[in-house]
């Protein structure tokens, strides 16, 4: 359900004379009181590895999300998510208004069993270290204990809110994305818990993200030996050089496409003239069009070939989808940005090149919810052993979530 602009404008207005202000502080420290149980949680998900697809840690974190949840008050579900295994958890918590939220974030990590042993959570100079720590266990803190604070403050004039934890982010969600595009179609509004970056100096949320798909090129020549009879060879790596070289420019930078190769594969021995040579590449675009154009240019251009008898194939698989620039992800924006500035802190509306589950929450037709990217903490390094999150960032993050939450419950009645 969408809010329609004028209405979302209204009770914005109306949400600041109301008997918000003087709860500000209420809120400030209700959260205050959440930041060590937060960092305690933050540090017991760290520790438990949950790399995509390894079960035992995946149902250990699962068991210490469903716990939590519980605590909280809410039902939980469980769907087992294919491909990868692990579990998404589903929990409801019933209020008594009638504006429904959702927020998701996963739990999965890129990191392989072992890697929580060798670098446990710890904290330095004001960062929080460890696998997965930002990307996104800081996330899955941020949304139990925004909850806890909501709970301290008797605050449930939500009517539901519905908290997703997937375990299988990092590969693509291939086993949770129906799910959470099914889920989010009954919401009002989304809020996504990935981390952002703490490199520009500014807290940012995102409103766009881009979409990905994965770009194949094979060619097929023919072998023969490249001493004794080169000339009756097709040699697949000289195509497909060629074929590289004119498919340069697929990317439009005007639409902010790009299409990287990235990977290269062929030949077998020094001495044979190669029958096979394979490529891959990135795309990443914000134009929904862009997947068939990119597709129909690339094929008309391979069909210009320069090694007689080879063959040629183009392909483009579907990764995730955009988030494309919409005019409730801006009003969800603004109304964070409103949000930080109680706390005298400036916020960014930004949009950023990854793809994330964002996109799958969101619904191109006009009963969609609005969608906001990118609630979790701010850090940086992510994806690699230096990962950190800034521990000064889960006190603002904690306002902003608790706030919004507030704020969206207390939205004038949907159209
Ligand atoms: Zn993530």
């Amino acid at each position: 359900m969408r809010f329609s602009i004028l209405a979302m404008g209204l009770s914005c207005a109306m949400g600041s004379v109301s008997a918000q202000a003087a709860s500000h502080q209420d809120v400030q420290k209700a959260v205050e009181q959440q930041q060590q149980p937060l960092l305690q949680t933050l540090e017991t998900l760290v520790n438990v590895d949950s790399g995509t697809g390894y079960s035992t840690g995946l149902s250990d974190v699962e068991a210490l999300l469903t716990k939590h949840l519980k605590a909280l008050g809410a039902e939980v579900e469980t769907y087992p998510a294919k491909t990868y295994g692990g579990n998404t958890l589903v929990g409801r918590l019933q209020g008594d208004g009638d504006r429904n939220i959702m927020l998701m974030i996963h739990y999965d990590t890129v990191f392989n069993e072992g890697a929580a042993k060798q670098r446990p959570f710890h904290i330095e100079d004001g960062r929080a270290y460890g696998p997965g720590v930002g990307d996104a266990k800081g996330g899955v803190a941020v949304i139990l204990h925004s909850l806890e604070a909501l709970k301290s403050l008797d605050f449930d004039d939500y009517g539901q809110v519905t908290v997703v934890f997937n375990p299988d982010e990092e590969k693509g969600s291939p086993g949770s994305h129906d799910l959470i595009h099914k889920l989010s179609a009954d919401q009002d509004a989304v809020l996504v818990f990935e981390p952002t970056f703490a490199d520009e100096g500014v807290d940012a949320v995102t409103v766009v993200t881009k979409g990905i798909n994965y770009a194949f090129l094979e060619v097929k020549g023919r072998a023969s030996h490249a001493g004794g009879a080169p000339e009756k060879g097709r040699n697949a790596i000289m195509e497909l050089s060629h074929q590289l070289l004119q498919l340069d420019e697929l990317g439009d930078p005007d639409k902010k496409t790009t299409l990287n190769w990235t990977v290269v594969e062929g030949g077998t021995k020094r001495n044979i003239i190669p029958e096979h040579a394979t490529a891959e590449g990135d795309m990443r675009y914000f134009d929904s069009g862009e997947y068939e154009r990119v597709l129909n240019e690339a094929q008309k251009i391979t069909e210009h070939q320069r090694v007689e008898g080879t063959e040629v194939e183009f392909r483009l698989e579907k990764g995730r989808p955009p988030l494309p620039a919409n005019p409730e992800s801006q009003m969800l924006a603004e109304q964070a940005q409103k949000i930080y500035q109680e706390l005298g802190l400036n916020l960014q509306a930004v949009e950023i090149g990854g793809g994330t589950d964002a996109a799958y929450a969101y619904h191109a037709d006009a009963d969609g919810p609005a969608v906001l990217e990118s609630l979790g903490l701010v850090g940086g390094r992510y994806h690699s052993d230096e990962e950190f999150v800034l521990t000064d960032s889960v006190v603002p993050r904690l306002y902003l979530t608790t706030r919004m939450i507030m704020e969206l419950s207390h939205e004038a009645s949907r159209d």
